[in-house]
C-alpha cells in the first residue's frame, strides 16, 4: 500500500521544513535539500533525522 496524497501533502523534512519527493518503489521520502533519506516501515514514514540515510 502506497502512502496516501493526504499524507503525502503535509509531510515536510524535520529537519528544513521543505518538501519531500516520495519514492513509492523504494519507500522512502527524499529531501534533496538536506540529501536525506527517510524510510517509510509499514506505511509510517520515519520522521527523525536521526534515522535518515545521507545520499
Ligand atoms: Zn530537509
Amino acid at each position: 500500500m502506497a502512502l496516501s496524497s493526504d499524507l503525502l501533502s503535509i509531510l515536510v523534512c524535520p529537519a528544513c521544513k521543505g518538501d519531500l519527493a516520495y519514492d513509492a518503489s523504494a519507500n522512502t521520502l527524499t529531501c534533496a535539500a538536506c540529501r536525506l533519506r527517510y524510510k517509510v516501515v509499514d506505511d509510517i514514514p520515519v520522521m527523525l533525522v536521526d534515522e535518515a540515510e545521507k545520499f
